[in-house]
């Protein structure tokens, strides 16, 4: 499994949105060595669709981004990303179906219940996104920061204490020096 991904996943991480933005190097998760091998479950509501995921590079963040909002209805939608490698579809492969939400950007669902399982991009062909909402799991990585959180919704009254980015990117660093 390629170790240098796990270095800048903030890249890959936001590679589903509409921008693509530059690497940045805030939130690096911690070095593998100090992380006990890792595995999850995650799977759609219905329980057609399940997956396995290998979480030693994976990492996770907020994105309060419009298509985010808008495909989730959410406030924001919490992301796991990790490598390909790390991902696989145990059972319910023949139950998803597949929405392209930019040229490069695809959403894949489950057929029966809707619930979003997993994002491709064509520009990272070996990362993987999912919705953290649907991964069980102990030792989930903690997402580090609040991305686009300036293009949130003013009525969210949740305390939101990891770093903050925003600006045309979504990327930029909000938070004071
Ligand atoms: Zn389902
Ligand atoms: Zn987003």
């Amino acid at each position: 499994m390629p170790s240098a991904r796990a270095w800048i996943w903030p890249r890959w991480s936001v590679g589903w949105h509409r921008t693509w933005p530059t690497i940045r190097r805030g939130s690096t998760p911690r070095r593998r060595s100090d992380r006990p091998p890792m595995t999850a479950g995650a799977g759609c509501y219905c329980g057609a669709v399940r997956a396995r995921l290998d979480l030693a590079e994976a990492g996770a963040l907020h994105c309060h981004c419009s298509q985010c909002r808008c495909l989730s209805g959410a406030a924001f939608t919490t992301w796991l990303n990790l490598p390909k490698a790390g991902f696989r579809i145990e059972a319910g492969a023949d139950d998803l179906t597949a929405f392209a939400v930019t040229a490069n950007a695809t959403r894949h669902f489950c057929r029966h219940c809707g619930a979003h399982v997993y994002s491709t991009d064509s520009r990272e062909p070996d990362i993987v996104g999912l919705p953290l909402g649907i991964v069980t799991g102990d030792n989930l990585p903690q997402p580090g920061t609040h991305y686009y959180f300036d293009s949130g919704v003013p009525w969210c009254d949740v305390a939101m204490t990891a770093s903050k980015a925003g600006g045309v990117t979504g990327l930029e660093p909000l938070d004071g020096p």
